[in-house]
């Protein structure tokens, strides 16, 4: 079955993991904007340094920076079968631009998949992944700020997918198969 998802969530809400094991189960490539930053700040390249100098302050990569990326990554061939969108878009404009990227290529996302983790909950869960993976962006004065831009300029865009009818609701608490179960079964019912 030829899937193209996305996953939104705020940071903390186990939207990796999840878009993860999701990928898997239904083998399709995760485009994770996240990843591909660190990928590039690892590399230490051009791309990488920009991204980078906003991350480490909690702050969104410019929009023509991100929608160029995704742009690229999506012209490669193994996700012409579907794919799962993790961690973009993550503001209005980026709707906008990845709107017209799916248009251009006779595509649409079949269903959004919001995890729904309360903030009092993301903070105590980030603030444990700072110890054990030591991500540059897991400092208790960046995740605030995280959270905060989460609020302000991703979570609109749910609204946006409920209105299209893309939208399932999944209860982000409890075990990573618990929620992964969640999840399967909320597609199962959108896409039968
Ligand atoms: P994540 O791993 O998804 O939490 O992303 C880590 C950081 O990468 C974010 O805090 C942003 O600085 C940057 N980033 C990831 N995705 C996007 C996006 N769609 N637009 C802008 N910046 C992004």
């Amino acid at each position: 079955m030829t899937a193209r998802l996305m996953m939104v969530g705020p940071p903390g809400a186990g939207k990796g993991t999840q878009a993860e094991g999701l990928c898997e189960r239904l083998d399709i490539p995760q485009v994770s904007t996240g990843d591909l930053f660190r990928v590039h700040a690892k590399a230490n390249d051009e791309l990488g340094r920009l991204a980078a100098s906003y991350s480490n302050r909690g702050r969104l990569v410019p929009d023509e920076v991100t929608n160029r990326m995704v742009e690229e990554r999506l012209d490669e061939e193994d996700v012409a079968d579907g794919f799962l969108l993790d961690g973009y878009p993550r503001n209005l404009g980026q709707v906008e631009a990845l709107d017209q990227m799916l248009a251009r290529r006779a595509w649409a996302l079949d269903a959004v998949v919001e995890l729904v983790v309360p903030d009092e909950e993301v903070v105590g869960r980030l603030l444990e992944r700072a110890k054990v993976q030591g991500r540059a962006d897991d400092t208790a004065e960046v995740i605030s700020h995280r959270i905060d831009v989460y609020h302000a300029e991703t979570e609109p865009l749910v609204e946006v997918y409920a209105e299209r009818g893309l939208l399932l609701r999944v209860d982000g608490l409890g075990t990573v198969e618990e929620v992964a179960a969640r999840i399967d079964a909320a597609l199962a019912r959108k896409l039968g």
